[in-house]
């Protein structure tokens, strides 16, 4: 018996709906905005992702997958999904078809220790957004985020957040500012705090340790300390996203991750699943094309967990039926009325699963309930006599009889008013 590598799942049939689910309701929104997907190697040079992420960031030194192939190239399973699209960007000169938007899904991979929602091998959707600079196309990706989570039914107290980083010119002199503070106070400090606070001080802000969140409280924080174009850029988000009635939560704490980031961070979170977990995170990147090689492009983008939306839809009883009609077949001559029936749903666009095993009424309606199909059909030896089938609607448990040569129209009909129903209920 060979068992999947630690850290990484099949993803079976009765789950996939969801994902698909969720991966098509992304590709609807996103259109709206205007993005187009692209599609790059699951597998780059890891030289890319030293230099995209950080050679000295824990993604690149603890957590790829690298190995070398048989011509002795360094290549590594790419871990995230931005380091890809700028060197896209940059290879396929982009900067002259501004602005370039793109959304990618697919898997990842990072050796970490996996847990509930968290895999070796795990998925992602993310945006990017190239060119345009300004407070408004970082509202705009707010937006789009949030109306992803409205229209996949992802509720439960979504909270977005938002921060400002910085820039060049008024990050260097903050972050001396903060080192002294922190070097004041360290011996409050965690010890991963202590290793990390003169390379990367700002990571302290969001370390979950309760002493270091004191801190953290008490330091002085990159909002109260940005130069004056930083501080309008974040001015002008905070009215954009006013103008757009959406709410939101100025986090001075939340720095993200990554160093790439400038000016907005933000995150979508939620405490569906717990603490305070992001959902989804992201924030403007507008030096790195040029610092991969590319012509200087302003940028900004965000990524999401599937995993974890998947575990909040199956929470928030999102349920995405497989089938919309189940037929039940049970008698003399039901089961070649029933084929004849399931073909002719099928041919009307219809998702149908036929009973194949026979067995009793009682037991064959007991599989068509665990379908969650919202229709059953039945058809025993009087429908096959007066060549009619019973639809039962499973929402309300209501039955009629109709002739088997108006079925299909009968069942579009109840299929809308199942639907009427549901928006009626206000899932
Ligand atoms: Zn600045
Ligand atoms: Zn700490």
């Amino acid at each position: 018996m060979i068992s999947t590598v630690r850290g990484v799942h099949d993803i079976l049939n009765q789950d996939t709906p969801t994902w698909q689910y969720l991966e098509a309701t992304a590709r609807r929104v996103f259109a709206q905005y205007g993005y187009g997907e692209i599609r790059t190697p699951i597998f780059e040079k890891s030289e890319l992702f030293a230099r995209a992420v950080g050679a000295t960031s824990d993604i690149v030194e603890k957590e790829m997958y690298t190995f070398a192939d048989r011509g002795g190239d360094s290549l590594s399973l790419r871990p995230e999904g931005t380091a890809s699209v700028v060197r896209a960007f940059i290879n396929n000169s982009m900067h002259r078809t501004l602005p370039w938007r793109v959304y990618y899904m697919g898997p990842m991979f990072r050796y970490e220790r996996p847990q509930k929602g968290r895999q070796r091998q795990f998925h992602q959707i993310g945006c990017e957004l190239f060119g345009p600079q300004g407070p408004l196309a970082d509202a705009e990706v707010m937006a789009m985020v949030m109306a992803f989570f409205a229209e996949a039914g992802v509720v439960g107290n979504l909270v977005l957040e938002i921060n400002s980083l910085g820039c060049g010119e008024c990050r260097g002199p903050y972050r001396e500012k903060l080192l002294t503070f922190l070097k004041a106070n360290q011996e409050t400090l965690c010890e991963n705090c202590l290793n990390r606070m003169e390379r990367n001080p700002l990571r302290v802000l969001d370390c979950k340790k309760a002493t270091c969140g004191e801190v953290a409280k008490a330091a002085p924080h990159m909002p109260d300390h940005l130069c004056g174009v930083c501080s309008e850029h974040f001015a002008g988000l905070k009215s954009h996203l006013t103008i757009l009635e959406q709410p939101f939560v100025h986090n001075p704490l939340m720095v993200r991750g990554l160093d790439y980031y400038n000016r907005t961070a933000f995150e979508v979170t939620t405490d569906a699943l717990g603490a305070q977990n992001a959902v989804a995170a992201g924030g403007r990147y507008d030096g790195l094309v040029a610092e991969m090689g590319g012509q200087s492009t302003p940028a900004i983008g965000f990524a999401m967990g599937l995993e974890r939306l998947v575990l909040l839809l199956q929470q928030n009883r999102v349920v995405v039926p497989t089938v919309t009609v189940y037929l039940v077949a049970v008698g003399d001559g039901a089961d070649g009325a029933g084929l004849y029936l399931a073909e002719q749903l099928r041919r009307a666009g219809l998702k149908v699963e036929m009973n194949l095993n026979q067995g009793s009424m009682k037991s064959q309606m007991k599989r068509a309930g665990r379908s969650e199909a919202p229709i059953t059909a039945i058809i025993g030896e009087s429908e096959v006599g007066t060549k009619s089938v019973v639809i039962k609607n499973m929402v309300n448990g209501e039955q009629e009889t109709v002739a088997i040569a108006g079925a299909v129209d009968f069942v579009n009909s109840l299929i809308e008013n199942i639907k009427r129903m549901d928006h009626g209920a206000d899932r």
